[in-house]
């Protein structure tokens, strides 16, 4: 299978061959049908199987087909929660350049850094943003971010997310988010804590395995 029968657009494609990948990887293979289809999805994958694409090319596709119902100022439609910094900064970078081709506009926050260019950017219309939850927090306190457009969530890396005591800020997060909307859950190792976050967040969702 090449990534043109998965169903992704064209100029998704274009930056997928400029990337330089020819071949989806099994995660890749597996979640971006489902993603596509509108489902929710519970995947289990490591870092270094292709993660990232596999979540980041079907959402910009959902994202590219449908119009925004309201684009606001700091109003996300897509929201994707990292554990780190490091992660945030990797994830956007994967928007970024799969994203390239299209008009989305991204953008990443996470803490340990000055709030106010977050701020500024904040200011403007956003299509994704990629957030560590205690930032995202902090601009949800300042109401400098409204997460009641969020039509796609992304929890990436959630074992890790847990492990760093991020269960109360994520529970929060979700607190502040529409009930209807696509899910999607990645994680490496699924403990007693994941299961139960996975089974309150997730509707009927596709599994993915690699
Ligand atoms: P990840 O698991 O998302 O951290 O990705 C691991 C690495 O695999 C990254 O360096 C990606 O650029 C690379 N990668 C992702 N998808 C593909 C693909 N289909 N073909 C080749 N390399 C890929």
């Amino acid at each position: 299978a090449d990534f043109a029968s998965l169903g992704l657009a064209e100029p998704i494609l274009r930056a997928v061959a400029e990337t330089g990948y020819t071949t989806p990887t099994p995660i890749q293979a597996q979640a971006i049908p489902l993603v596509l289809a509108g489902r929710d999805l519970l995947a289990a994958a490591q870092t270094g199987t292709g993660k990232t694409a596999g979540f980041t090319l079907p959402l910009l596709h959902r994202l590219s087909a449908t119009q925004a119902g309201e684009r606001r100022p700091g109003r996300p439609r897509c929201l994707v929660l990292t554990p780190t910094r490091e992660l945030a900064a990797q994830v956007h970078e994967s928007v970024e350049t799969y994203g390239r081709h299209l008009s989305l506009k991204s953008m990443v926050m996470f803490g340990g850094v000055n709030i106010n260019p977050q701020i500024q950017t904040l200011r403007k219309p956003v299509d994704i943003l990629v957030a560590t939850p205690g930032r995202l927090l902090d601009h949800a306190g300042q109401k400098t971010v409204d997460l009641s457009g969020v039509e796609i969530l992304v929890l990436d890396e959630a074992d890790r997310m847990l492990d760093m005591g991020f269960i109360r800020d994520i529970r929060k997060v979700l607190a502040m988010l529409p009930k209807q909307r696509q899910n999607l859950l990645f994680s490496a190792t699924f403990s007693d804590e994941i299961r139960s976050l996975a089974k309150g967040l997730l509707n009927n969702p596709g599994q993915v395995e690699v």
